[in-house]
């Protein structure tokens, strides 16, 4: 999905890169999905190498008991990969679940990677389940509230089905992190892109709520598109006055605003509304050049 890092715990069992967000860097990584069920997205490249299955139950369950034995007393949190985790079966969510639960005494939150049909596909009474048996926070991205943006970068879902999404999730009484991707509009779309993005993170009312840079990776559809001439990232200070307009925009009820993925120029926290002012006098910092931006080499994916 859409703010990663590959995992680096040596002493369990992986299948390829493991991506998970800045946030879960601390927590067991269980990977329960291999790859993306959905695996469209035209700037994505972290499961192409990777069709999508679910894993061997048996296999994922040994993995649990492999984490209990080394580090069952420590966990408090566990992020179930891959790329859209939400999309395993009830009943293997409900395994799952229970035997963390047995597994790591202190667990006190299970998060996965979630998309808006993943969502749209569970009915709410598996939904209030899941959260029931411990699944309290789903990480959805996005990445652009502008329609037209949404189709080309084959999101494989509008406005509409996010807001209908996060609708589900908080009548469930999940926790949700939305994630947006400055340039995912190019500049063509740049405008519509940060209006819209704003109106949607308003819509969903998530708890947390971030903001990546679009870095295009050869070999992805957007690459290819860029090479034609169809699509053109904006400028560094085109990204920050899009940043800037969705931080004066974003009307959450109380969320947690963060920046501090390292494909963005400009590290920034805090909450939306509440610090809004503070935020944007250090963009603006940031745009008259007072403020250092972080130096392209320095900037990760
Ligand atoms: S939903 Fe899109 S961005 Fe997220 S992992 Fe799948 S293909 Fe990549």
């Amino acid at each position: 999905m859409c703010g990663t890092k590959p995992q680096e715990h040596g002493f369990l069992r992986y299948e390829g890169k493991i991506y998970r967000p800045p946030s879960e860097a601390y927590s067991y990584i269980l990977q329960a999905t291999i790859g993306c069920s959905w695996n469209a997205c035209t700037y994505c490249d972290m499961y192409r190498d990777k069709s999508f299955r679910v894993r061997d139950l048996p296999e994922t369950l040994e993995d649990i008991q492999q984490a209990k034995l080394l580090h069952g007393t420590e966990v408090e949190k566990v992020f179930v990969a891959d790329g859209d985790a939400l999309v395993l079966p009830l009943e293997t969510w409900e395994i799952l679940l229970r035997e963390c639960r047995e597994a790591f005494p202190r667990l006190r939150r299970v998060s996965a990677y979630a998309t808006a049909m993943n969502l749209l596909e569970k009915s709410p009474e598996e939904l209030e389940l899941l959260r029931e048996w411990g699944l309290s926070l789903l990480y959805i991205g996005p990445e652009s509230g502008d329609d037209v943006t949404l189709k080309r970068i084959a999101k494989g879902a509008d406005f509409a089905d996010h807001v209908e999404g996060a609708r589900k999730a908080h009548i469930a009484g999940m926790k949700l992190s939305a994630i947006f991707l400055l340039g995912a509009g190019g500049i063509e779309r740049s405008e519509e892109h940060r209006r819209e993005s704003a109106r949607l993170a308003t819509a969903m009312d998530p708890r947390f709520v971030s903001l990546l840079t679009l870095t295009v990776i050869p070999g992805t559809p957007i690459a290819k598109l860029e090479e034609g001439g169809r699509f053109e990232l904006p400028p560094v200070l085109e990204l920050l006055r899009e940043l800037r307009q969705f931080v004066q925009d974003a009307n959450p009820s109380d969320a947690i605003f963060r920046t501090n993925h390292a494909s963005n120029y400009l590290p920034l926290g805090g909450r939306l509304p509440r610090d809004r002012t503070r935020i944007l006098e250090v963009l603006d910092g940031a745009l008259s050049g007072e403020i250092p931006l972080t130096p392209e080499g320095a900037r990760g994916l």
